[in-house]
């Protein structure tokens, strides 16, 4: 179970295309930490490293709930956090894009757990013990 560890922005982006080699073709992924963690950050690595999209054009979901990338829709990125309720969350037909042959990266999923499916990759990101752009970053893949 590595952990890495990035102390700016850029490092995260660059961890991001890194682990878009690494993770699963697809399927699953829940991006865990608070607000400003980094998510959104490594998401765009991830978007970058899999060659779908531009850095101009990857941007947060926040608003937009789902963000789509490739000709062919291989990626996807969810924000559920201005959602408050399963039912809500529900109406946008998750188990439907999970089934796609498609890497479906989900911020604020793990509020959720009952509409996440059991196999799947989970990152986290927590500040760094030292100065406050430093970050660790776990990645663990569950069954
Ligand atoms: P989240 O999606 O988790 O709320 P964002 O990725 O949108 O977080 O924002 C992370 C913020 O933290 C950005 O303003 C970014 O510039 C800053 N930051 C500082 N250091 C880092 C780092 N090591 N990795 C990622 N972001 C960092
Ligand atoms: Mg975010």
């Amino acid at each position: 179970m590595p952990i890495y560890r990035t102390v700016s922005e850029e490092e995260t982006i660059a961890l991001g295309q890194q682990l878009a080699m690494e993770l699963p073709r697809r399927g699953v992924v829940l991006l865990i930490g608070n607000l400003g963690a980094g998510k959104t950050t490594l998401a765009k690595g991830i978007v970058l490293g899999r060659g779908v999209a531009e850095p101009d054009e990857v941007s947060s979901p926040t608003f937009t709930l789902i963000h789509e990338y490739g000709p062919d829709a291989s990626v996807y990125h969810i924000d559920l956090y201005r959602l408050d309720e399963a039912r809500q969350v529900a109406t946008l037909g998750l188990e439907d894009l999970f089934d796609r042959d498609a890497l479906i990266l989900i911020e604020w999923g793990e509020r959720f757990p009952e509409l996440m499916p059991p196999e799947r990759t989970e990152i986290r990101l927590r500040p760094g013990p030292g100065n406050n752009d430093e970050r660790e970053i776990d990645v663990r893949q569950l069954i």
